[in-house]
Formats: C-alpha cells, structure tokens, sequence
C-alpha cells in the first residue's frame, strides 16, 4: 500500500513528543483563553489563573467544560480572545433553537486548520493530480471552505461547486474526470439513484475516492457506498467549535480517523459523571482547540459519542484513531422508556441488499404508546416482485430491526426516488410525538 505523508515528522512523531508538544501549546492556549471574558471568570471560580498553573497534561482535568450553551449564552463576543482586528474568518451556526453559536479564526488559526486539511487529505492517497470536487455546502457551514484551502494547498485542482443541482455535478465529474469528492454520505447515496436518469455509469467516470463526512452514518453505509461506486470513503470528522474538518481522519486503511493530536487534545468522558474514561471505552469526545488563538476552545463537550483505538495503525502515523461517531448525547430516541439511537436502525437497513440508498424514521404516538415507523427505499428491480415478496421483505425487515433495538416498529416499503433527499446534512428522523 501507498503511504503518503504530508508532514511525516510531526504524522509519526513519538508519543513522548507529541505529549510534549501537547503540553507546551496547552499552556500557551490557556494564556490566550484568559484574555476572553467568558474564560477569566470560568477559570477564575475553577482556581487557575495562569498558564503556569499546568504543570503536566493530566492537569487538564482541573478545567470545567465548556459546553455549546456557553457560546449560545456568550454569543456574539463572550469568547473572544483577540483584537478585532486580527479576525479573518467568522463561522456560525443557527443551530435547532435558532440561538446562533459563532467562532473566530485569526490568519495563523486559519494557516493551523489548512495545513490540518492538506495532512488529512494527503492521508487519504490525495496528490497534487487530483481532481477534487467540494460537494460540501459553502458558507457559514465550514464543511465546504474547511477542505477548499486544504485541498489547494496541496495543489490538487479544486472545483468549489457545493452542495446540489445532482444534474450539473454528474457532468462536472464527466466533463473535469473528477478525481475526489467531498460529499455527505447521504448525497453519495441519493446522486447513485440518478446515474441512470443521466445515463452515466460509474465506469464513464474518473472517480478514485470520496471523503464522506458532517453526519452520522454507518459501517454497513460506507460499505454499500464503496460497493455501489467501486472505490474507497473515508472518514472525515470536524465540527465548527473545532474549526469544522480536519479534526480526525481516516488513512488509507480506513480502520478509524487519526485525531490530529498537536492539534487537539481529545478525552472520552462519562457524559453523566463527567469521568475521563481510558482508551477503548464507548463515551461522550471532549476536545481542546491546541492553535486556535482568537477562540480558544477548552474541554469542549462535543456530544458525539465514540471511542479512541489504541492499537497501533499500520500507516505508521502515531497520532491515536478515533472510531466512527456511534451516535450523539442528544439524538438518543426513547421509544416507550427504550433508548435507542439512529445509527443502531441504520445498520439494520442497509445492511439488507434489497434495501435502496434512503431510508427515514418516523416517531409518532398512538394514545399513550410511542410508534416507530420506518420507512426504507427499495431498488427498482424488486417491484417488479410479486406482493407477497414485498411482504416477506416487510417481515424481515421488522424482525431485524426488533432484534436490533428491542423495539416493534412498523415498516413501510418505498419506491426509490420517493423519500426526501438532502444535498446536506441529511435530516433522517422525523419525530412527531410532540405535535400529536
Ligand atoms: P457542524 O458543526 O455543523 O459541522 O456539525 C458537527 C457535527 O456533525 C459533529 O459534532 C458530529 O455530530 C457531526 N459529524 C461531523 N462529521 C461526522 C462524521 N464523520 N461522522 C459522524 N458525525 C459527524
Ligand atoms: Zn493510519
């Protein structure tokens, strides 16, 4: 296998160095979080009031939270920590509740996060010939510019297109032989269902590699995706309190993202007792922003829930592999006092070959008890089937997914192209129980 490296010293770096470099920057971001006014109170009442209060990494564990209510609550400047002036870039969210949270980024955060970029994507097989589509929304959204200075910087040609109009993307990929996408898993699976439409094959097409990310998605979906297109995803994760991509990534093995340590620290916490739990524990991810001068971010609750590997990667990158994001702290669904998370159907689903490439949950209530419709795409080819097959596949379909998530749900059987699609992140649960 071909390894490439972007910045192979730092890749393969020692754990005593990249412990020592994590402890040098950790003190310097602490001096730079005490110029904000949200960090000098929040350090103040936790006893720190200097950089030099860190004496070691496991002191660490001596500062709060911070969670996205608190840059809800400080919105817009609260967690500033630079002159105006030295801001280049400003990213926000809206959010579900519509209170915005917002990050600031001063020209050498943003030179931090290009080169976090250009390392992942090098990670991935990516050089300066590729041809990369950004099918990621552009924006205040920092899926789209977080890989666009990245992918330039490491010289591949970059078609900035974004999200949407699936016509006009399939042509760019024919017309410019795109190499790379950049696309949510959801849209891959969606634009799959159109080739025939445009009367495009997968094999009229340059495509070497996609690098999938900004939602959950599963095993079982990446495998179908590399199926249905012949090449490998890997795995992006980022968020925006973090920058947005580049945070973890997966490496031509594709066995989990390396967290680019000399960028972040990274801890997986209890999300009820808040306790540091070791390598290889199911938690809730923490993350400590290492560069970031104009918005440090310390011990920031991301609500994903995941876990580190700490097995060696064979790439022979040292910095530690993140797993796939198993689900978040806040889209647990309980189905009649039964917890049960999003990606635990999604596997369920497409993992069935007959099962096309969109599917939905529906939570709904009938009288007091709680309802769980879900409603999955077939290919096309199965309706030509008589009606007992589509009932045997229903049946199936159910008693997998009662196996999985201990819970009756009903399942409704749906032609492709019927569902609704996101060219974005993709919205997959739909729940109604409140509105009854
Ligand atoms: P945003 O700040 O809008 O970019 O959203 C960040 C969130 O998107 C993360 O906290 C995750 O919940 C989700 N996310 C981003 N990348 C991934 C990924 N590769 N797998 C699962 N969830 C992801
Ligand atoms: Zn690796």
């Amino acid at each position: 296998m071909q390894i490439n490296f972007w910045n192979k010293q730092i890749e393969t770096a020692s754990r005593d160095e990249i412990n020592d470099i994590q402890l040098q920057r950790l003190k310097k971001i602490v001096g730079h979080a005490l110029k904000s006014e949200f960090y000098k109170k929040k350090f103040y009442k936790a006893g720190i009031e200097t950089p030099e209060d860190v004496k070691t990494l496991e002191d660490i564990q001596k500062f709060p939270f911070t969670t996205k209510n608190d840059l809800r609550q400080n919105y817009p400047t609260g967690l500033l920590a630079s002159d105006f002036d030295d801001v280049v870039r400003i990213h926000s969210s809206s959010g579900t509740t519509g209170v915005p949270t917002v990050i600031y980024l001063s020209a050498e955060d943003m030179d931090c996060w290009t080169e976090l970029v250009a390392r992942s994507l090098v990670a991935t097989g990516c050089t300066k010939s590729d041809i990369f589509q950004n099918m990621m929304t552009y924006g205040l959204f920092t899926g789209g510019l977080g890989l666009h200075y990245g992918a330039e910087r490491v010289g591949m040609a970059v078609l900035p297109i974004g999200g949407g109009n699936t016509i006009r993307q399939v042509k760019y990929m024919q017309d410019f032989k795109t190499t790379t996408l950049h696309i949510t898993p959801s849209y891959l699976l969606h634009i799959h269902g159109k080739l025939d439409e445009f009367n495009t094959k997968i094999e009229d097409l340059n495509l070497k590699r996609a690098i999938t990310g900004a939602e959950p998605h599963t095993e079982q979906t990446r495998k179908k995706l590399e199926e249905l297109y012949n090449m490998p995803c890997y795995n992006s994760y980022g968020l925006s309190e973090m920058n947005g991509p580049g945070v973890a990534f997966e490496c031509v093995y594709r066995n989990g993202m390396h967290i680019w340590e000399d960028g972040f620290i990274a801890e997986i916490i209890d999300p009820e007792t808040g306790q540091v739990l070791p390598d290889g524990e199911k938690g809730e991810l923490v993350l400590t922003n290492l560069t970031r001068t104009a918005m440090p971010l310390i011990r920031y609750r991301t609500r994903d829930l995941c876990h580190i590997y700490d097995s060696d990667c064979p790439c022979g990158r040292t910095h530690r592999r993140l797993s796939r994001i198993m689900g978040r702290t806040d889209d647990m669904m309980i189905i009649n006092g039964v917890n049960v998370f999003p990606s635990q159907i999604e596997e369920v689903v497409m993992n069935i070959p007959e099962v096309g490439t969109n599917f939905q949950i529906v939570l709904a209530k009938s009288g007091a008890i709680d309802k769980v419709i879900v409603k999955v795409e077939i290919y096309s080819k199965m309706f030509s089937g008589d009606a007992s097959q589509l009932d045997s596949l229903n049946k199936r379909i159910c008693e997998e997914l009662k196996a999985s998530i201990f819970v009756n749900p009903a399942v409704q059987i749906h032609e492709p192209g019927t569902l609704p699609t996101f060219e974005g992140k993709a919205k997959r649960v739909i729940d109604m129980r409140e509105e009854i």
